[in-house]
């Protein structure tokens, strides 16, 4: 995710650059300002960062979103967002310690990309979006002044972005487009917002729900496929975005089961000998298919 994620302390300089610019900036261990950028955060997550971080942690998505996160909402109409926590009773980044970044082989997209800011914009019939960048300067950040040059498709390679860029840019495309949609598409139901927060930030309790059976009620999934998604997390959020087209704009492209409907109401008629998951389950798969009939 670009640097419009991290939100500096002063004001960018608006320059627009392109892959093959240059600009003058190196971060590392010995400079005097070591871990100055992380002791001030406003950090948003992407789904990509979520899975990283859970996993280096070695928490599940949900013990990892209780623990290391704060809710926010990215837009006006409350589309539910996630940044990293900070220390308690600090600006501190949750996973600063003494010796720098405790997570660093991992850490998110928007630390990755710092000091440069990325904007995505797509030309009137143009079917992919163009990047462009500019540098952010903030006082602090002494990196300005080492007399290291480099291009930023280069810089973008030694931070490791491009694979959090590929993973995470339909659900950035989905973002913007609900953002500048607004009014047209107007709010979206509570059962969307749950179902947007459960495929992009749980992908634990997403990966159960696309297990279970009552999600095969409603969608016609191919069976290699589907042990895919469970086996593969990369997999999984990229599907989840796909589902949060069809929900949220109507994009169709799984195919739901022809009797979907029918198959729900009679599960409906059964006599109810869930367990509490089960039960939950079953009341989350009602819900998405509430929302895909909206
Ligand atoms: S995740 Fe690491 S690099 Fe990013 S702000 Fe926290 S400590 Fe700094
Ligand atoms: S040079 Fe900038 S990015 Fe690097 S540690 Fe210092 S403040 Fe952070």
């Amino acid at each position: 995710m670009s640097d419009a994620d991290r939100t500096p302390a002063n004001p960018v300089m608006p320059v627009q650059l392109g892959l093959d610019d240059k600009f003058q900036f190196r971060c590392h261990k010995g400079i005097a300002c070591f871990n100055k950028c992380c002791e001030n955060i406003d950090i948003l997550l992407t789904p990509y960062d979520i899975v990283r971080l859970k996993n280096r942690l070695g928490l599940t998505s949900r013990e990892f979103i209780d623990g290391y996160t704060v809710d926010c909402q990215m837009d006006g109409h409350g589309m539910p967002g996630l940044k990293l926590r900070t220390r308690e009773g600090s600006t501190a980044c949750i996973n600063l310690t003494p010796e720098g970044c405790g997570v660093y082989t991992d850490r998110p997209a928007a630390c990755r990309y710092y000091a440069l800011g990325m904007v995505s914009m797509r030309r009137k019939d143009s079917p992919a979006d163009e990047d462009s960048y500019f540098v952010v300067k903030e006082d602090h950040c002494l990196g300005h002044l080492e007399p290291q040059v480099q291009t930023i498709r280069d810089y973008r390679i030694e931070q490791g972005v491009d694979e959090y860029d590929d993973i995470n840019r339909e659900w950035r495309q989905l973002v913007l487009k609900k953002r500048s949609s607004g009014p047209t598409v107007g709010r979206p139901s509570e059962r969307s917002f749950e179902l947007f927060f459960l495929a992009s930030y749980d992908v634990d309790g997403f990966r159960e729900f696309v297990g279970s059976p009552g999600f095969d009620e409603v969608f016609d999934l191919d069976p290699q496929f589907k042990r895919d998604l469970m086996q593969d997390e990369v997999k999984l959020l990229r599907f989840g975005f796909r589902l949060l087209k069809q929900v949220l704009f109507g994009e169709k492209t799984i195919e739901l089961q022809p009797d979907a409907a029918h198959k729900r109401m009679a599960r409906h008629r059964e006599p109810k000998v869930e367990t509490d998951k089960a039960a939950r389950l079953a009341e989350a798969q009602d819900r998405l298919y509430d929302s895909l009939g909206e």
